[in-house]
Formats: structure tokens, sequence, C-alpha cells
């Protein structure tokens, strides 16, 4: 990057976060995004750079300290009493390197990672009370986010009772398996309507409809991956939290792995790279995290994420663009 002065950097700060802040309105609000993932994704990280080099300039509306959007109207809102997070981003090997070295110079510990595929879809919690669904949200900016129980009862892996009685919040992502996704927008198209532009978009266009028949229609599905509020036994890893859910009857995402170093993640990374087209649901990367919850602890956050995760992103060109790949991957 060249050497800016402050004006300049303050010029070209301030058109970075008008033109991210309509993209993150257009993709978090409408589930229109205009361009692809990967230019939002450039111009925050050129935005970090800038802001890391002129640091009297970052401003807490900043979409580098800002997680998703602001909740729509018509819903009721939901208050997280546990902040709903984003995840740091990598993009290359050098990047998970330094995250792995960062994350050893925090703790004294021997470190285990897990490894998990990063669906490509909106961030839900579950609440259970008394062992009853009782709430459903989304993340919305991470404290508030939408109240969309009607719509998320309709989808049929998440229990509606389950045998633990305390108070416990999971989290985890919704999305439209591709197969669902491309029956969706045909109909769209024979009707003359405008199809999604990813599944990601549509997922979260049907989950954020007030009426609960359309989110029905659309044969959405989850992933659960962790927890909030949790009243219940305390467990001592995240991968045994993992265990947990899923013997709840939580639908977890299979493909997790324990990794005792980065070489062994750059291994699962190397792997699903290759695989990922024979997934029937679309991922948009790999998300490494610290096992142990005492370490997680030590690590704590950023205004924006946690210390002991990351989510490395697929290269653009990886990137299934078009209708007849997704149709040749289902
Ligand atoms: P993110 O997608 O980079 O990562 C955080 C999210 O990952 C979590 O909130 C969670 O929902 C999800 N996730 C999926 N699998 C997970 C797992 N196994 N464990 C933990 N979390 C998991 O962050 P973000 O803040 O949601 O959004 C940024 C994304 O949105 C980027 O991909 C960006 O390109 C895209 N975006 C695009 C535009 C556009 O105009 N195209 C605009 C804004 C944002």
């Amino acid at each position: 990057m060249l050497k800016m002065d402050q004006q300049q950097a303050k010029e070209k700060i301030a058109s970075l976060r008008e033109l991210l802040n309509q993209y993150a309105h257009e993709y978090y609000v409408m589930d229109k995004p205009t361009v692809p993932d990967a230019e939002y994704d450039q111009k925050l990280q050129e935005l970090q750079e800038l802001e890391e080099q002129f640091p009297e300039l970052i401003t807490s509306d900043s979409p580098t300290q800002r997680v998703g959007g602001e909740p729509l109207e018509g819903f009721q809102k939901v208050q997280h009493s546990i902040p709903m997070l984003s995840l740091g981003n990598a993009f290359n090997e050098q990047d998970l390197r330094d995250f792995a070295k960062r994350v050893s110079q925090g703790t004294e510990k021997e470190l285990t990672f897990v490894c998990e595929l990063k669906i490509d879809g909106l961030a839900i919690s579950l609440l259970y009370e008394n062992g009853q669904f009782v709430r459903g949200a989304t993340r919305g900016d991470g404290s508030t986010g939408e109240d969309i129980t009607s719509n998320l009862r309709t989808i049929r892996s998440i229990p509606l009772s389950i045998k633990e009685k305390e108070r416990i919040e999971v989290r985890g992502e919704a999305y439209m398996p591709h197969k669902s996704f491309l029956a969706l927008n045909k109909v769209k198209e024979e009707n003359g309507e405008e199809p999604f532009a990813n599944p990601r978009n549509a997922a979260a266009g049907s989950l954020r409809q007030l009426d609960p028949k359309i989110a029905a229609s659309r044969n959405l599905d989850v992933f659960l991956y962790g927890v909030g509020e949790w009243q219940a036994e305390e467990l001592p890893s995240h991968s045994e939290r993992l265990e947990r859910l899923k013997e709840l009857g939580f639908k977890t995402n299979p493909e997790w792995k324990k990794c005792q170093t980065i070489d062994e993640v750059l291994e699962y990374v190397a792997y699903w790279t290759n695989e990922r087209p024979n997934l029937n649901y679309e991922i948009d990367g790999i998300v490494i995290k610290v096992d142990d919850l005492e370490t997680q602890d030590e690590l704590g956050f950023t205004a924006k994420s946690p210390r002991w995760a990351i989510a490395y992103k697929f290269p653009a060109e990886e990137v299934v663009t078009t209708l007849t790949d997704i149709e040749l991957s289902v």
C-alpha cells in the first residue's frame, strides 16, 4: 500500500467506510448483495490496515468495529445477554500460522484446535427453558437480533423439546441446502421474480419474512456449533460441548476434527478446499477454535471477535458462482 499522510488516510478511510456501510446494508438488511464477498473482504482489509497505521482515526462506528447489520423493523427485538460476535479472518497459510503463534503466546498450556466447516448461512440463537424451545433469534448487530421464533419452529431439525431442563442457549447457522436453493430460484424465475444471489441470502431472506408459511416452504436446515447462556453443567472444552449438543438432539456438523498442530489444521483446510464442491450445502471457509475453554477465557475477545478463533476464507476463485456449477455438485 502507498504511504499516505494523515489527511489522505482520513479521506480514504471515509470513502471506504461509506462503501462498506452500503455493502453491509445491502447484504445484511436487504439480503441482496451487489458485490462478491471477496470484494467486500478485500475492502474491509484495506480499511483495517489503514486503521492500524492511523489508530487515532478508528471510531466505534467503523465497519471494522461492528458486527453484522441493524435488525429489521417488523420483528420483535431480542437482546443477546452474551453478544453474538463475528470472527477474525485468515486468507492464507501465513495468516493461520500467525494466529497459532498469537494464541500460543497468550497461554502456557498445550494447545488443541478444533476445525469446523464454516457454513455460509445466517447465525441463529435458540433458547430453551424447562426443556422447551422458547425463542429463536438472528445475530443482528451482535447485541440486538430479530425474534424469528415462528420461522425457526418450521425447521424440522430444530428440536422443540429437549431433555435438558436448565436454561440453555444454543447457537449455530441456519442454511439453505443447494437442492432447495435451486428449486426455489427455479420457481422464482418461472414466476418472473428476481432469483436470490446465493443460498446464504436465500436462507436469510426466508427467515426474515413475517409470514412463517414462507419459511416453512423453503426447506431450510441448521447446524449448531456453540452456546451462549448455559445454566446446565459446564464442560471443559469446545469439542465436549459439540458432543453434548449432539446427545441433546441438536444437529451438529459431523466433519469437525481436533488438530494438535497448525500443520494438521492446514491439512484439514487443504482437504476441504478440494472436497467443498461435493457437499450439498455452501461453506465459505474453515473455522479454527481453541478447544480448551479455560484457554479461551484467558485469550478473551476484541471488540468484534474472539481471540481464540479464526475464520479461514476460501480464495475468491474457489467460489461457486454459476448455477451450472452448483447443479453439477448436488
Ligand atoms: P464471517 O462470516 O466472516 O464469520 C462469522 C460468522 O461465521 C458467525 O457469525 C457464524 O454465523 C458463522 N459460522 C459459520 N460456521 C461457523 C462455525 N462452524 N463456527 C463458528 N461460526 C460459524 O463474519 P460476518 O460478520 O458474519 O460477515 C462477514 C461475511 O459477510 C463475509 O464473508 C463478508 O464477505 C460477507 N459480507 C458480504 C457483503 C457483500 O456485499 N457481499 C457485505 C457484508 C458482509
